[in-house]
């Protein structure tokens, strides 16, 4: 890559350096020096005044001013625990989990008279919650969580009674669940007045948080950063990981010490970047001076993650390579150097084939802005962006679009549907989801049976909304209940979906992974494949030497067992009973085809098939079982679409035709003939239009008697 301010930069950097880097810092300071040398210290007091005499605080305050680790310790100490926990907010699992490891070693180290090597376990005072994960115990005063755990909590306790304060932290970043903890809390706070509420945002937009209260107090941790000189790609990449190796070396070799952080999408062009680095530099031998390369993605196992906040040992500069992880939820210190590929993934609920997909997508101005400014927060830094100064000006967006108003809300209309929130256009969002997002969320949940023909809940509806899965998976795990005698099975098929991949494929051994694993393939069902994984690692006592030996990520299978025996308990709480269909898995497979229907597709040529609702055309997946066993069924139902060069349908099963009419009425009937069907579906989208009219016509005049 080219840069326009490139001459002369490595001499002007090597004057500029300053001899004392900031990892060093972390080394050879006490903790409670640290948390001293943070901005927010210096205005404590003011912040914990503040507080007391207001109900909802905005704090801003830039990327590692002490925001997350700091603010719930300031409550706890100003003795709010004694009345409640301090909760705090996360959109990402993994600053959560990683945040709260910080903060319980930091209250550990405050701890008075502490005893040599005594330290707090994570769990005790301080503790963390993300989905199907819970290190929280009695002890517990300051809870970190994902804002999807919050808001599954005020389904059980709709005024959080639980919490003397509540911090939504990362506001700015606008996630799906935050935004709808707006509306939630700001009913809480009105109706408690002993809860704290404090909002924060790492950028300047919180005059439209404050607002939304209406009009509470904003505070500005002042700032301390220093100036990051930024450059620009001369052309266009056309690799952007391919530039963004070719600039960390030439930062490497060319310029003074300082660590590099680089950000990418996801974890492949993260592991891609990784491997070049790692193999340029061997390739270099002895002579080039050593580089250390850790990665950072959610995905990541946890001890991985702690990684990159570890100083290197003497002098080796550290190349982190993250996700947008590292804009603003997570600050590691002694970065001096930011590469930013200019890219990041959203989100993005896709009209055409009815569900998100994960799009990699131009950051904003402002995520571009974040990105180097992680390069100036401990000394004067550089950033260099892989892309034009053109292509800032004119083709990124100032702000990024809320999710809430690009994803589908299905899970959302579901839970606010149980908290009895009725009419939906009636909820205080803080930016109001488009319309028709909000309808084919109802239509999907009503197909799912979740909804009547009124829009109110069902019995099915209100059972789902127990479990914090996605509405299919939990109608799957119902209908299983209810129908087929089989949800033993499904559980097992629901927890597996519920983690990443346990197929080991390492990049050297491909094709005796890939053999290993077609010894597990059910030849109709990949969701039976996985269910035959599992079974067969429970037949070995889950033993980690039985899975190496069969490409079986151990981790990941202990995971989906933790999953799956947090969705027994669930079960149970609502007096289930789990049983087993003993084998017979067409059962299984009929379950499925009862949350999938409207995912399913019929058999157009070789290898290929056509969705029978969005008329896309879409194939087996090369990962499938039935790919790999080359069964083509007339009739399948899929977990997902992903687009890549072509359509291709991952996680597949083969369903009756008759199961299709019997489950999706709505859709299909036996023997119908494609005009029937046309005919069908226009009959369906006029009714549902007579119902949505009728339910807004309703709404008016209940509104109306209101206002008399
Ligand atoms: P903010 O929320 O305002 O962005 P933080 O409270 O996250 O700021 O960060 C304050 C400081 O805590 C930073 O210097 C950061 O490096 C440090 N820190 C945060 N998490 C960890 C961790 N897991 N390990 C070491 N240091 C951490
Ligand atoms: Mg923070």
């Amino acid at each position: 890559v080219d840069y326009k301010k490139n001459s002369g930069f490595a001499s002007h950097m090597k004057k500029q350096d300053q001899s004392n880097s900031s990892s060093d810092f972390a080394k050879t300071k006490s903790i409670k020096q640290q948390r001293e040398y943070l901005p927010v210290y210096t205005v404590r007091d003011d912040l914990l005044n503040i507080i007391r005499e207001n109900n909802v605080v905005i704090i801003v305050g830039e990327t590692g001013s002490g925001k997350t680790t700091q603010l719930t310790q300031y409550l706890m100490e100003d003795g709010i625990t004694d009345f409640g926990m301090v909760g705090c907010t996360q959109p990402r699992r993994v600053a959560a989990m990683s945040v709260a490891k910080r903060v319980s070693e930091e209250v550990a180290a405050g701890v008075p008279n502490a005893k040599q090597g005594e330290s707090e376990e994570l769990g005790g005072t301080v503790g963390y919650a993300i989905r199907f994960e819970d290190q929280t115990s009695e002890q517990t005063k300051i809870k970190y969580m994902t804002d999807g755990v919050l808001l599954r909590e005020s389904l059980r306790d709709p005024d959080l009674n639980m919490y003397s304060a509540i911090v939504m932290d990362e506001a700015h970043e606008r996630s799906l669940n935050t935004d709808v903890l707006f509306g939630i809390l700001k009913k809480i706070v009105a109706r408690r007045s002993d809860l704290k509420l404090i909002v924060t945002s790492a950028t300047l937009s919180a005059d439209t948080f404050s607002s939304f209260f209406g009009g509470v107090p904003v505070f500005r941790i002042p700032g301390r950063t220093f100036h990051v000189e930024t450059y620009f790609g001369k052309q266009v990449a056309e690799d952007y990981v391919m530039a963004a190796v070719k600039q960390v070396l030439q930062i490497h070799f060319n310029s003074g010490p300082g660590d590099i952080l680089v950000f990418m999408t996801g974890q492949e062009d993260i592991e891609g970047v990784c491997s070049m680095l790692a193999e340029k530099i061997g390739g270099l031998g002895e002579s080039a001076s050593p580089l250390l390369v850790l990665p950072m993605y959610s995905q990541l196992p946890a001890d991985m993650q702690a990684k990159i906040f570890e100083a290197a040992e003497n002098g080796v500069r550290k190349v982190i390579v993250s996700t947008n992880v590292a804009e603003t939820s997570l600050t590691v210190d002694g970065i001096k150097y930011v590469v930013d590929c200019g890219f990041c993934k959203l989100k993005v609920f896709n009209s055409k084939i009815g569900m998100d997909t994960l799009n990699v997508t131009p950051v904003s101005k402002a995520n571009a802005n974040q990105r180097s400014g992680r390069a100036g927060r401990t000394g004067p830094g550089f950033a260099f962006r892989l892309y034009t100064e053109r292509q800032y000006k004119d083709e990124l967006m100032e702000n990024s679009v809320p999710e809430i108003q690009r994803t589908n809300l299905s899970n959302v209309v579901l839970l606010l549907k149980s908290l009895g929130v009725d009419n939906l256009l009636d909820f205080d969002f803080m930016s109001p989801p488009p319309q028709a997002t909000l309808e084919s969320s109802l239509y999907q949940l009503w197909v799912l049976g979740a909804l009547d023909n009124t829009g109110a809940l069902t019995k099915m509806g209100t059972n789902m909304a127990e479990f914090p899965l996605d509405p299919p998976l939990s109608k799957m795990l119902l209908f299983a209940h209810e129908n087929g005698n089989c949800s033993d099975e499904i559980l097992t098929i629901v927890a597996m979906l519920s983690v990443p991949s346990v197929f080991f494929r390492p990049k050297d051994r491909e094709e005796e992974s890939d053999a290993a694993r077609e010894k597990f393939f059910v030849p109709e069902s990949d969701h039976l494949t996985l269910l035959n994984v599992y079974l067969r690692a429970k037949q070995h006592k889950f033993d980690s030497d039985w899975c190496a030996k069969h490409f079986v990520h151990s981790k990941g299978i202990g995971k989906a067992r933790e999953v799956r025996a947090q969705l027994v308990d669930l079960m149970k709480q609502q007096r289930l009973p789990i049983r087993s269909c003993g084998g017979t898995w067409d059962v299984v497979r009929r379950a499925i085809c009862s949350a999938y229907f409207y995912n399913s597709s019929k058999i157009k040529g070789i290898g290929e098939y056509v969705n029978m609702l969005t008329g896309i055309t879409s194939c087996l997946h090369p990962s499938s079982a039935l790919f790999g066993l080359g069964y083509t069924p007339d009739y399948v139902c899929y977990h997902e679409l992903i687009s890549t060069s072509k359509e291709y349908m991952s996680c597949v099963t083969a369903v009756d035709g008759v199961w299709l009419a019997e489950l999706g009425p709505m859709f299909f009937s036996v023997k119908e003939s494609y005009a029937n069907r046309i005919l069908k579906r226009d009959t369906e989208a006029k009714r549902k239009a007579a119902m949505d009219k009728e339910m807004a016509l309703a709404q008016k005049q209940l509104d109306a008697r209101e206002e008399v």
